[in-house]
């Protein structure tokens, strides 16, 4: 361990190891009281239509505002909450408050939106996740097939026999899954039979990178999920060019920079807004 003495006496570790620990330390300190303290906000990425950039739904993206901190980002939190149940207070909010908004988006825009929640493999391993989700759902009167929940491939191939009950528990009682991040994992083909998997969503890493060397890859994504019965999304579309290309293909949907950034609930119902307005002129 790299110690050192100070000049005022005091001990000091020069490691980057320990100032980073020291900084998860105090970042986890500050999360916990986060939702307490009004800290935690959502963002809504809107989901597009290839063919003709038809808005079908939004994604729910977690941002979370510290005093001491400033704007931390979710890469950053939400793996330390997944590190104890902090990740399960978190993801009710985050159900809860997109449900709330989606029934005023539902009502100011009059536009019914698919909503796309993240979740993470350590809801799934409490039994009563299904029950809760259902508690909040029903209190907010939305009907299941608006729901879609997205988990990381990563958790397909997970050892935890109950996170995968839970889920399918979830498809059961008629909640859509989506398969996020593809491509990312190690996730064998029979994986995604085994699942009831409505969606796959290309991870933004084959859309960025050269699309060149990405393009068979991205084909045999979208040929493969086509005939498993399921449809893409692809994420991270930033440019003309990727969009052109992903349509190409025949993958349904995207998501990206290129249509829209993640917006705050008014910003959200004011572009849902001008686009009826700009239909009806
Ligand atoms: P994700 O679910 O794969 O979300 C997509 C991420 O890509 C979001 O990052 C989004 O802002 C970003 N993105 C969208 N379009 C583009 C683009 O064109 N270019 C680039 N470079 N990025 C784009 P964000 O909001 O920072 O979230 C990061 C991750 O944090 C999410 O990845 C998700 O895994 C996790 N996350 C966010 N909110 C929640 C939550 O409420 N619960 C859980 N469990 N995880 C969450
Ligand atoms: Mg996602
Ligand atoms: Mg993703
Ligand atoms: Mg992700």
């Amino acid at each position: 361990k790299a110690k050192s003495i100070g000049q005022n006496g005091h001990c000091f570790y020069t490691s980057d190891m320990e100032e980073t620990s020291r900084n998860r330390t105090r970042v986890k300190s500050q999360l916990a009281g986060a939702i307490d303290r009004n800290e935690l906000y959502l963002e809504y990425q809107p989901i597009y239509t290839l063919s003709d950039r038809e808005i079908t739904g939004i994604e729910a993206l977690a941002r979370w505002q510290n005093e001491e901190l400033g704007q931390v980002s979710p890469a950053e939190f939400i793996p330390l909450a997944e590190e104890s149940d902090m990740i399960c207070h978190i993801g009710y909010w985050v159900f809860d408050r997109a449900l709330n908004d989606l029934v005023k988006i539902t009502q100011d825009t009059e536009v019914e939106l698919t909503l796309s929640i993240n979740i993470s493999a350590r809801q799934l391993r409490s039994d009563d996740f299904p029950s809760k989700m259902e508690e909040i759902r029903e209190r907010h009167g939305i009907d299941l097939s608006r729901i879609r929940l997205e988990i990381t491939e990563s958790l397909l191939i997970s050892e935890h026999a109950n996170e995968h009950s839970v889920l399918c528990e979830l498809s059961e009682k008629g909640y859509r899954l989506a398969l996020d991040d593809f491509g990312t994992g190690y996730s064998a083909l029979g994986y995604l039979q085994r699942y009831p998997l409505e969606v796959v969503k290309i991870d933004k890493s084959f859309v960025s990178d050269s699309l060149a060397s990405n393009a068979f890859l991205i084909k045999t994504i979208v040929y493969m999920a086509d005939m498993a019965g399921m449809t893409t999304v692809a994420e991270g579309i930033e440019t003309p060019e990727q969009e052109e290309f992903l349509s190409s293909t025949g993958c349904m949907y995207g998501q990206g920079f290129h249509f829209s950034r993640p917006l705050v609930l008014e910003d959200t119902i004011s572009l849902l807004k001008a686009r009826q307005n700009s239909l009806l002129s």
